[in-house]
């Protein structure tokens, strides 16, 4: 099973234009893959559509088995909820909380009890490299720790697949670059991984990369994995 298909999916706003013009992706339990396209090619709504924040306009859209098109808002929030742990290019923490509260926000949401809760973000900023700023407001962590922060955040529920749009481009380049290798770090512990850039640089890191150009994927299987020099 995999954990999102999209079939000849087309997205069309208001006003007419044709976001997405039959995109088919399959992304599979364990992949790591960039989603890779200059600005206005339709990432952002390909973000939305695979993400299931956004419906398509046409096509099919399965979230682990699930066809999103027939689910009820709250169902599929529900579904959406367990399945993808997102990370964003502006971090969105909150100011007032410490490092460990935010990435414990989550399982807040899901009723989980404190010790518990407090216990597994302990634990996912540990896995992110930033065990030793848990107690920190986001406003005193740089800007690398704070995408590790809410990268700790959206793996805090243990989805199915982090998705992750433009997570470095808030970002210096060489601590951009240590973001895409904490991300493969967690792919080679079992994440499924999968990051949206117009940054080519960053998308030839990964093993599998799928280009987006004027609403439509140009496949292009890596062979070599490009390892951080
Ligand atoms: P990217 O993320 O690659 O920059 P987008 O998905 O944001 O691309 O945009 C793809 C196309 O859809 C662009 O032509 C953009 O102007 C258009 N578009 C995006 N969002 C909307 C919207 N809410 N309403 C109308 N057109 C939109």
């Amino acid at each position: 099973m995999s954990v999102v298909e999209l079939v000849d999916v087309c997205k069309t706003y208001a006003g007419g234009v044709q976001a997405l013009r039959g995109v088919n992706l399959r992304i599979e339990p364990g992949e790591s893959l960039a989603i890779v396209g200059p600005s206005g090619s339709g990432k952002s709504t390909l973000l939305q559509v695979l993400g299931c924040l956004d419906r398509a306009t046409s096509g099919k859209v399965v979230l682990a088995d699930h066809d999103v098109s027939v689910l009820g808002d709250r169902r599929l929030s529900a579904i959406r909820g367990s399945m993808i742990g997102f990370v964003f290019q502006q971090f969105h923490l909150v100011e007032t909380m410490s490092a460990l509260d935010n990435v414990a926000l989550p399982l807040l949401y899901q009723g989980v009890a404190r010790a518990p809760r407090r216990r597994r973000a302990a634990e996912c900023l540990e896995r992110v490299g930033i065990a030793h700023r848990a107690d920190h407001r986001p406003s005193r962590l740089s800007g690398g720790e704070r995408q590790r922060a809410a990268i700790a955040r959206a793996l805090v529920t243990e989805p199915a697949m982090l998705l992750a749009d433009e997570p470095t481009g808030n970002l210096d380049r060489r601590t951009g670059l240590e973001i895409v290798e904490l991300f493969h770090s967690l792919h080679q512990e079992g994440s499924t991984v999968v990051v949206i850039t117009h940054d080519q640089q960053v998308a030839a890191r990964f093993p599998r990369r799928e280009e987006v150009l004027d609403g439509q994927l140009m496949s292009s299987l890596l062979d070599d994995m490009v390892v951080m020099s």
